[in-house]
């Protein structure tokens, strides 16, 4: 996989702040109306940081992404992003396959059910996370079945009741709407395939 960095950034941080009014209206149904406002914080933060962070090799700055990340975001979607991108820094290497990709988003998406304890089912942002990864590794990926699983598994969400984060506070209430974190890993996903459909 070659993955441009500059344009991986831009193209991120411009798919959450063209989404960012939606993940906020989703948030206001189940949670508190603030994770557009979180992600768009978060993304502004790397776009300021970006000759630093661009001036490293890839895993490097999608590891700096992820602690501009949680300092910048406030609430549960700080830490559990930041853990995802600087766990993925960690462990990806600088031109990997795409099986080998899909094994370091596999450990990132690991680690980001371990720091919230979250499992597939709680109507998370693991509910596309964990999926898309092992799809990604099992070397039968394209672009357009990523695309797809992605926005499946933000969509299986809705009729999940929550079990983790805010939205687990309303019970069966939080049934019959999206996790906002699910649609935003959804549109972050989308966007690593704008960037790579982009080479191809
Ligand atoms: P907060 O809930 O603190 O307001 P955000 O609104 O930015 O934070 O993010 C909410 C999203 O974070 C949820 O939609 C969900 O996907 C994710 N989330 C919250 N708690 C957890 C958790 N324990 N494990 C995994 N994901 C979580
Ligand atoms: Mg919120």
């Amino acid at each position: 996989m070659q993955i441009n960095s500059t344009k991986l950034l831009e193209t991120m941080a411009q798919a959450v702040f063209a989404n960012a009014e939606e993940l906020t209206e989703l948030d206001s149904a189940i949670g508190d109306a603030d994770h557009g406002l979180n992600m768009k914080r978060g993304f502004q933060a790397v776009l300021a940081e970006k000759d630093n962070i661009l001036s490293k090799p890839l895993p490097e700055a999608i590891n700096a992404m992820g602690y501009t990340l949680v300092m910048k975001i406030g609430g549960a979607s700080g830490p559990l992003y930041g853990t995802l991108f600087m766990t993925l820094g960690k462990y990806m290497k600088e031109h990997p396959s795409t099986t080998e990709f899909g094994r370091s988003l596999a450990v990132a998406a690991d680690a980001v059910c371990s720091r919230g304890k979250a499992a597939i089912g709680n109507k998370t942002m693991v509910d596309v996370l964990l999926p898309v990864a092992a799809h990604i590794a099992s070397g039968t990926a394209t672009i357009e079945s990523v695309r797809h699983l992605a926005a499946d598994c933000a969509k299986a969400t809705v009729p999940m009741k929550a079990l983790r984060g805010r939205a687990s506070f309303l019970g069966e209430r939080s049934i019959g709407h999206m996790d906002p974190g699910a649609r935003s890993c959804e549109i972050l996903i989308d966007a690593v395939c704008d960037v790579l459909a982009e080479k191809q």
